[in-house]
């Protein structure tokens, strides 16, 4: 289990990380999230050892980060950390030996690897010559061969097409399956539901919301209806409770203060014509960070 209790950072006067406590499991992916500056990276660096907490604790399995539990840890960032004039080899047998890894399981677990990743004939091409998509593959793929306890990406799927961002994923869910623990950050909400268990949003360094997805969602009470029909938009939006209508192609998105404000809008909807949709969603993961990230720029 990682455990993050307490911690904050001070660069000089500076605090970009106040009180941040959170914990993961085995098998289990976090969502840490937050707008530009929030104090992610420097949350990641301090997991990794990089960087000296000003208070708190961080603990892999009991044990305070120090080189030996490092090895234990991958690290996939949005700066690329390959050396341009190193082949892909070089570069998984220089990074793989440091984590303590055999040279010969090194290169027959990168064969395998870029075989499944689709990229075997630029094993002895060097990281310059690659395009920027297979670059990040390289670096995922590398970042994963020492069979990370702890694994944290950071906006993962920069620069790739779908059906890469596809086969990351099932190698994400693979490595989940295998009981490694995975710090996952990216500004793509849907990935974000997609895989997380459990997040956090940081503001200026502050946790402005914590928990599990379910709970998060089902504790904003704020409710969207998708109806198709022929509505008459002024007599919807003067139903109390209606925050806002917006229309998409034939799709009408209602927003709604709560449950509460269902059965009104359902009674208006089942006067007009041509109805052929109206069900009630819970609210994006996107809109609860736009809401939240908002009310603490504000607040
Ligand atoms: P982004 O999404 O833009 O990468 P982030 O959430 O990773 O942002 P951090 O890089 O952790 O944010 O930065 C948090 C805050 O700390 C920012 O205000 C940043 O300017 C500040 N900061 C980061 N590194 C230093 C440093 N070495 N010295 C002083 N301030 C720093």
């Amino acid at each position: 289990m990682l455990k993050v209790e307490h911690v904050t950072k001070y660069y000089g006067d500076f605090r970009a990380v106040h009180d941040l406590s959170f914990e993961i499991k085995e098998g289990e992916i976090f969502g840490l999230l937050g707008v530009n500056g929030a104090g992610k990276t420097t949350t990641f660096r301090m997991i990794l050892g990089l960087l000296d907490k000003t208070e708190g604790n961080i603990t892999l399995n009991d044990k305070p980060i120090d080189y030996t539990v490092t090895d234990s840890i991958g690290f996939l960032t949005e700066e690329r950390s390959l050396i341009p004039t190193k082949t892909v080899l070089e570069q998984a047998v220089y990074y793989c030996s440091l984590k303590g890894m055999k040279a010969e399981d090194i290169e027959s677990k990168l064969d395998k690897y870029l075989e499944e990743f689709k990229i075997s004939e630029y094993k002895n091409k060097k990281i310059k010559e690659l395009s920027k998509g297979n670059q990040q593959k390289i670096q995922f793929i590398i970042s994963i061969l020492p069979e990370p306890k702890l694994l944290i990406l950071d906006e993962p799927f920069s620069g790739l097409d779908p059906i890469n961002v596809e086969m990351f994923k099932k190698e994400i869910l693979r490595l989940k399956n295998n009981k490694t623990i995975i710090i996952f950050s990216s500004h793509m909400m849907e990935h974000i539901e997609y895989f997380c268990d459990s997040l956090v949003i940081l503001v200026h360094g502050e946790t402005v919301l914590k928990g599990k997805l379910t709970d998060i969602k089902r504790n904003f009470r704020k409710k969207n209806i998708k109806v198709e029909a022929d509505i008459d938009i002024n007599k919807i939006k003067s139903i109390k409770g209606v925050e806002s209508i917006t229309k998409n192609k034939n799709e009408y998105t209602i927003k709604i203060e709560d449950d509460s404000v269902v059965d009104k809008v359902f009674k208006e909807i089942s006067k007009c014509k041509n109805v052929s949709k109206f069900v009630v969603e819970e609210p994006t993961l996107n809109e609860i960070f736009v809401s939240k990230v908002g009310e603490s720029y504000e607040g």
